[in-house]
């Protein structure tokens, strides 16, 4: 499904932000790329789809090497890649239904959903979506009147009403308090698991990492240093990845959090 082979980024100040780093996903998992900030979990996610361009190495999706396509095969390789990000990146002044349909358009060029006729069978895949994130009767307000958990709630819809074949996902609940995080985390992995989307996401939380993915790859100093399941990360482990970082006060913070949960809450 996807290989990652010997990636490599160096930005254009010289910082390596990612050396060699090779991954496999071969079935549908959700697998949490962890690790302390600036580790290159970010610049990771970003140069499977190019949004960062990778200075060497390659990313094959199915069979396609995605680090070798020009500019058009790329827009078109992108549809099949959907994107959810720590900001939502929703066009604030368009209603929730329009901002899920322009993930049909790929999230790369959802401007151009401004006024366009989208097909019965889209919108009614987008009200089954709307409903799913727990969304019903939101699809005419407006993306500026949302809470931040809505907002994550709309952008998870817009980027699977792809059907992606591969989700990337970069830190979808850095904006978020604890309870809302877990319920967008529950949401996001739910549907992910029920499309069989092979998932990879940029978390710097231990806690919902360990929570809601099959597999757990740590990130330190732009390489990889951990890759298991969950229940594998000990706590030595875990100070090996942080190093010096608290990652056991986010961990406290994050427990207790197993209160009731109604998905429209917030
Ligand atoms: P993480 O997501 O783990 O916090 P990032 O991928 O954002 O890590 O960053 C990895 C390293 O690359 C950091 O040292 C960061 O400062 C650097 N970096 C990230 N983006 C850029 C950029 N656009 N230009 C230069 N350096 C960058």
């Amino acid at each position: 499904m996807l290989a990652i082979r010997e990636l490599t980024k160096t930005y254009d100040t010289g910082t390596a932000a990612l050396r060699n780093v090779s991954i496999t996903i071969d079935e549908p998992q959700v697998v949490a790329i962890i690790g302390p900030s600036g580790a290159g979990k970010s610049t990771l996610i970003r140069c499977i789809n190019r949004l960062v361009e990778p200075t060497s190495g390659s990313v094959e999706l199915n069979g396609e090497n995605l680090t070798a396509l020009g500019s058009r095969d790329l827009r078109r390789a992108r549809r099949h890649i959907g994107m959810i990000f720590q900001e939502y990146n929703l066009v604030e002044r368009l209603t929730v239904m329009e901002n899920i349909l322009s993930g049909r358009l790929g999230y790369v060029s959802f401007w151009r959903a401004f006024r366009r006729n989208y097909p019965a069978a889209d919108v009614a895949a987008a009200f089954s979506l709307l409903e799913r994130v727990g969304l019903e009767g939101y699809e005419n307000t407006r993306a500026d009147a949302l809470s931040g958990g809505q907002r994550q709630r709309v952008g998870i819809a817009r980027a699977l009403i792809q059907s992606p074949d591969l989700l990337l996902v970069d830190e979808p609940t850095a904006s978020l308090d604890p309870k809302t995080s877990r319920q967008v985390m529950r949401i996001l992995v739910e549907l992910a698991r029920e499309q069989k989307t092979p998932t990879l996401i940029n978390i710097h939380d231990v806690q919902l990492a360990k929570t809601f993915a099959n597999r757990i790859i740590g990130m330190q100093d732009g390489e990889i240093v951990f890759d298991g399941k969950p229940g594998q990360l000990t706590e030595k482990v875990l100070t090996d990845i942080y190093g010096e970082e608290d990652w056991s006060t986010e961990a406290a913070q994050a427990s207790g959090e197993d209160a009731p949960e109604t998905a429209a809450a917030s």
